[in-house]
């Protein structure tokens, strides 16, 4: 099996699973009791918090441990816009968790303002600048896009907001793996992650929020996580996070490098064995624009249209494991969202590939992937 999805979600590393698993076997308490094994766990739980704190140059009370990006982004844009009456400044090309909360508060008659992307589908400072305007409340904008892997110019916006005092909620899921979160310096006020996505757990994640920010909570319950968070904490998933955060700063800069290195060869070899039109959606890994390790590339129709899930299904038959450019909302198979706020047609968005490369993927593994892309795209193009 050749598996280029690590967008979705990437295996556990070796040494998140170790360090998890004495939490999934003897070391079961819970750290809200005042007992010794509790104690334990709770020491456990506060020193991991101090290693993800250290890992993007926060401090540790100002990470909240949660059940992953979806409820941080929840938790952080709606308390972003209970302190404030303005409105919600955000963009076409989030993921579902930020614009289903942005639909939502529409329906309570907040306003919703959506940035306009540049016709490669970036967002630019200039266009935050403009849709933030008067009366902005709150930004929400991701950090690396998880469809195109392209990214926001986050220091630069974190720097607007400042100056205007709206505060920024940043989704840095995709971002943390290859590039530099440091929050140490300006940076978003609220930002989220999840395990899941470095190598790590499932079913956890954390929300940053800056010190001095107006915080209120979703999750009600316990006094756990600073009474910010009820629910008693996910204890092994606390552990493997910040293993995988840990790692993660460690091996950047050799993960970035081979990442970006297979990223080029598929592109090349892309281009090479097609015969017919390509067109790729995430910058060019030398442009250093975005994240390397997503690879989105479109076949617009030659004499009629490819069918997007067909695409996929012909790539899974030979054990081709990667993402399309279209998603069944409600039973109907739509093309991306995402895609189509950058302009792209609808038929070479619903024909769209989402490669995305790991830290195991091997140059053999990049040329059989395109191998079969090409060949498969012939065939469907006949
Ligand atoms: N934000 C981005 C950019 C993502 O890629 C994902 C994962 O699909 C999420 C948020 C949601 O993460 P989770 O499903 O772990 O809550």
């Amino acid at each position: 099996m050749i598996y280029l999805d690590h967008a979705a979600t990437t295996p556990l590393h070796p040494r998140v699973l170790e360090a998890m698993a004495p939490y999934l076997k003897d070391a079961y308490g819970n750290p809200s009791s005042v007992h010794t094994p509790g104690r334990r766990i709770r020491f456990a739980v506060d020193e991991s918090r101090e290693r993800v704190a250290a890992a993007l140059g926060a401090e540790p009370g100002e990470i909240i441990f949660t059940s992953g990006a979806t409820e941080s982004i929840n938790t952080g844009i709606r308390s972003a816009l209970v302190a404030s009456e303005g409105v919600l400044v955000t963009s076409g090309l989030e993921h579902k968790a930020v614009l289903r909360v942005a639909e939502y508060l529409e329906t309570k008659r907040r306003a919703v303002r959506y940035v306009t992307p540049t016709s490669d589908g970036d967002i630019t400072l200039e266009a935050v600048e403009d849709a933030a305007g008067a009366g902005a409340g709150a930004v929400a904008l991701m950090w690396v896009n998880n469809e195109t892997g392209r990214a926001t110019p986050v220091r630069a916006v974190s720097g607007f907001c400042r100056s205007r005092k709206i505060p920024f909620y940043c989704d840095a899921v995709q971002a943390v793996l290859l590039m530099d979160v440091n929050l140490a310096e300006a940076g978003p006020d609220m930002l989220s992650l999840s395990a899941h996505k470095l190598y790590g757990p499932k079913g956890v994640g954390l929300l940053y929020v800056r010190g001095g920010t107006d915080f209120t909570p979703l999750i009600r319950g316990g006094a756990q996580e600073r009474n910010r968070r009820g629910g008693t904490e996910n204890v092994p998933g606390i552990i493997g996070f910040a293993e995988a955060l840990a790692l993660a700063v460690e091996e950047r800069d050799s993960r970035r490098e081979h990442v970006a290195a297979l990223h080029v060869r598929a592109r090349n070899a892309l281009r090479q064995a097609l015969d017919g039109p390509v067109v790729f959606h995430s910058p060019d890994p030398e442009r250093q624009t975005g994240s390397p390790h997503i690879l989105s590339v479109g076949f617009p129709p030659v004499r009629r249209a490819i069918d997007g899930e067909m695409l996929l299904l012909n790539l899974d038959v030979e054990g081709i494991y990667l993402s399309g450019g279209s998603a069944c909302t409600s039973g109907a198979v739509e093309p991306s969202h995402v895609l189509r706020a950058m302009g792209v047609e609808r038929e070479t968005a619903e024909a769209t590939l989402r490669i995305s490369f790991g830290t195991q993927n091997t140059e053999e593994e990049v040329d059989r992937a395109v191998e079969a892309i090409a060949a498969v795209v012939r065939r469907l193009r006949n």
